[in-house]
């Protein structure tokens, strides 16, 4: 198949995430990635700023990871998990147990972050209803938020900037608050509070669970808050009688600079989801953690059981390869290389400050982010990248860097003087 046959099938038959299909963007046709390297079909290679969406943190076709996929496929893909348990799934919990709080004891393996989320949500509605309390079915969250694309997932994303807001007709009406309003790094303001307490206040009887990205806010609006903001959450979701569920999917596993989110405020949640980086983006894998107290209260309740079981559930694969990537992880030095990341965007994104069509820079952990005054054109602003050999996929007013953590000091100059290149007016 040449490349141009490929693309011409693909635009007429393949959907592409967020794309029309009677206009669609631009693909670009890719052949493989290495360490850093995204490498075009036409030989082109592009850094890459992206990490495949907060996947790809060892970067692409890494050895140790291919090598524990290999091992792992000689013995078996998968096997359903009903009734059958395997090396894989177990040594994975025990690993990610290790390095989540210990309150978290029991792991509910998914396929897909939205899942995870679904999941959780699920998790929070047994819990009240095993108690007799089955008015709360509502979720409380703050404005801006992204949780995925599937169906209670939406409910919670923001309305507006969580790309949802077509279905806010027929998805289910939750709450929502605005997003706390003291910004990561500034004196904390208790008047930021207010909004929660008044929404539990009045409704905490209809309301199963307070669900929220810890620290940074991702797809929704690549926002960094207070982490005083959790630690007061955490005391009211307690006095009122509402479980807090993290979604860690895009904040886990190093990206903001900890290990996991939760401890920027050392606040433990009642549910936390894990996904994305969990395989080093590999495969597809999620997880949905909860305390004893919470798993055997929804198990004592009527069903005896959480009532969720997907076919790929604990796919040893997946579980192979995650446990390798945590391992690897846990052995990289990411700490110092993710201090390092953050420094250097600090410094090279700055001067984009002082730019006339750039509203704010904020930089935490491997995570740079340019908020432009308007939103940009992404197919004009992606071909530029490309031509300045970077991959940085923009969305909105919000153009980002999230660079896998093995990237060196060159490579991300180059994705940062791209950006600055390819935005400078
Ligand atoms: N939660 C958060 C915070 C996310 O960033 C995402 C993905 N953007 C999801 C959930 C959904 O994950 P997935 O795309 O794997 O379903």
């Amino acid at each position: 198949m040449t490349t141009e046959e490929l693309l011409q099938y693909d635009k007429e038959h393949i959907w592409h995430p967020y794309t029309s299909t009677i206009a669609p963007l631009p693909v670009y046709p890719v052949d493989g990635a290495e360490g850093v390297e995204i490498i075009l079909k036409d030989g082109r290679r592009l850094i890459d700023g992206m990490s495949s969406w907060w996947a790809t943190v060892h970067g692409y076709n890494h050895p140790v990871l291919n090598a524990a996929a290999k091992k792992q496929l000689e013995k078996m893909s998968h096997i359903m998990f009903g009734g059958i348990t395997h090396e894989p799934a177990v040594e994975l919990a025990e690993k990610l147990l290790g390095i989540l709080p210990p309150e978290l004891e029991k792991i509910f393996f998914a396929d897909s972050g939205s899942v995870a989320v679904e999941v959780a949500m699920k998790m929070a509605i047994q819990y009240w209803q095993s108690q007799g309390k089955s008015g709360k079915y509502g979720f409380a969250t703050i404005r801006s938020g992204y949780h995925g694309d599937t169906w209670h997932a939406m409910s919670v994303c923001d309305p507006v900037t969580g790309m949802h807001g077509i279905f806010s007709g027929s998805l289910p009406v939750q709450y929502f608050i605005p997003q706390p309003s003291v910004k990561f790094g500034e004196e904390w303001d208790e008047k930021a509070m207010r909004p929660l307490t008044d929404l539990l206040e009045q409704h905490a009887g209809d309301i199963a669970a307070l669900i929220l990205e810890p620290i940074v806010q991702g797809a929704g609006g690549m926002y960094f808050y207070s982490p005083t903001f959790l630690v007061r959450a955490k005391e009211l979701c307690k006095q009122y009688d509402v479980l807090f569920i993290f979604d860690e999917i895009a904040t886990g596993f190093g990206r903001t600079g900890k290990l996991f989110a939760w401890e920027h405020a050392n606040v433990v949640p009642d549910i936390m989801c894990i996904g994305k980086a969990l395989t080093g983006g590999y495969l597809t894998l999620s997880a949905t953690l909860t305390t004893k107290q919470v798993a055997d209260t929804i198990c004592s309740g009527e069903a005896g059981c959480f009532m969720h079981g997907p076919t790929f559930m604990g796919n040893p694969l997946a579980c192979a390869i995650a446990s390798a990537s945590v391992s690897l992880l846990l052995e990289s030095g990411w700490q110092e290389k993710v201090k390092a990341i953050e420094a250097q965007l600090q410094q090279e994104l700055a001067p984009a400050r002082s730019y006339s069509n750039v509203k704010e820079v904020r930089v935490l952990g491997a995570i740079g982010v340019i908020e432009m005054k308007e939103p940009v054109d992404m197919a004009v602003l992606q071909r530029r990248f490309v031509e300045e050999g970077i991959w940085v996929r923009p969305f909105g007013k919000l153009v980002y860097l999230m660079p896998p953590f093995v990237i060196r000091p060159e490579q991300l100059s180059r994705l940062t003087k791209g950006v600055l290149k390819c935005i400078g007016n």
